[in-house]
């Protein structure tokens, strides 16, 4: 299972393992913002609109100061704050710039861009509430300011206050053309790559939750409730298959001299035991305490060789614990899958059988 990586902080990188960080995002939107308007800056005082390349200082300035302290703390009323300010900068230099230099430099394709990429960002940096209520703030006011500038610029004759030449016009609509595409193409990779990151994450999360609610903690076999499924494929395929139902010989004996910790050793050394030693169709499972069920796929015959393989290489163990060394030995009873109608009634015969091994002398398959 795949440790998942941050990318922000430290960049990381391993495509099914991203995790977008919210401080990346933030940083990408206030970075991208200073360079929108760094080129701002030096377009504006080279076609001689002052006015908006003083804007533009302020608006180079917030979105440095932005990119660092939106960033600092993971809390939300702060990253909020700074998402506020980020679009209602570009709210305002939009409309500044509709009456400024008129609506043809398409400087309210940003209103628009802004709606997807925060949305975005702010889905993920709040609550659902605060999220749909901000959102339709910001809609509202885009259309409102959009549609408002536009309606101002047609309606009085003093605006637009500085129309540009149709070079100017060109190389503006150019560069807003440009960063709008440019920004929601980023944002929208960013987006995906997140999402791409989230389901294998939560894909990851099942896989892990399935293995928990399928197995036991401590020996790593099937646990009880898991196996009823095979049951019935068993029963539905027709094929030969044993079951074996095991118990360890003397093993509250093993707790009671050892202690506890050590019976579960020698639980955790039986059931390795077992997993080693059962072939790929065949099933482990801790049936009870220290009673294992096995499910063997093959002919009684076939099956009988296996399992004996099994006991000798449980007795031929060890289970160190402190400065002793815990010898293990289990009891088996095998049948095979004509003895009974069902796999219940196979497990009930077992279990006689297993019963009768364990008045009878222990450390024994008894069929
Ligand atoms: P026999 O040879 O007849 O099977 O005797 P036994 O002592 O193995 O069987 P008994 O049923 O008397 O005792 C089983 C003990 O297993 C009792 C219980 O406390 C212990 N046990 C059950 N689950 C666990 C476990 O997860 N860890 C440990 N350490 N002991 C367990
Ligand atoms: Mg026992
Ligand atoms: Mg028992």
């Amino acid at each position: 299972m795949g440790k998942v990586r941050v990318i922000g902080r430290n960049m990381k990188y391993n495509i099914d393992n991203i995790k977008i960080s919210n401080s990346l995002k933030y940083r990408l939107m206030f970075i991208s913002g200073a360079a929108v308007h760094l080129c701002f800056l030096i377009v504006f005082f080279s076609i001689r609109v002052p006015e908006l390349g003083v804007v533009n200082i302020f608006s180079v300035l917030m979105y440095v100061l932005g990119s660092f302290f939106s960033v600092n703390k993971d809390t939300g009323n702060m990253r909020f704050g700074w998402m506020v300010a980020f679009f209602s900068e570009i709210m305002v230099h939009t409309v500044l710039c509709v009456l400024v230099i008129g609506m043809e430099a398409d400087f309210y394709l940003y209103l628009l861009v802004i709606l997807p990429i925060s949305a975005y960002v702010l889905y993920f940096s709040c609550t659902i509430e605060v999220f749909f209520r901000t959102i339709c703030v910001f809609v509202a006011v885009s259309l409102v300011s959009g549609s408002g500038s536009v309606m101002v610029v047609n309606s009085f004759e003093m605006f637009p206050v500085c129309p540009l030449s149709y070079d100017d016009i060109s190389k503006l609509r150019m560069i807003n053309m440009l960063s709008a595409a440019l920004m929601l193409v980023a944002f929208s990779l960013l987006f995906v790559l997140e999402v791409h990151g989230l389901i294998k994450d939560l894909g990851r999360t099942n896989e892990k939750l399935k293995y928990i609610a399928t197995h036991d903690e401590l020996t790593g076999l099937y646990n009880r409730r898991s196996i009823k499924p095979l049951f019935e494929e068993l029963e539905q395929s027709g094929e030969p298959f044993c079951v074996v139902l095991g118990d360890i010989d003397d093993f509250k004996k093993v707790n009671d001299t050892y202690g506890h910790d050590c019976g579960d050793k020698v639980l955790k050394t039986v059931s390795r035991v077992l997993l080693d030693n059962i072939s790929e169709g065949d099933t482990a499972c801790r049936w009870g305490g220290e009673e294992l069920l096995l499910i063997m796929r093959g002919s009684k015959e076939e099956c009988y060789e296996r399992l004996s393989a099994i006991r000798e290489r449980v007795i031929s163990e060890v289970v160190p614990h402190e400065s002793f060394f815990v010898k293990i030995t289990v009891t088996f009873g095998f049948v095979s899958c004509t003895e009974a109608d069902s796999i219940e009634a196979l497990i009930t015969q077992a279990d006689k059988l297993l019963y009768e091994g364990k008045t009878s002398g222990k450390n024994k398959i008894v069929v």
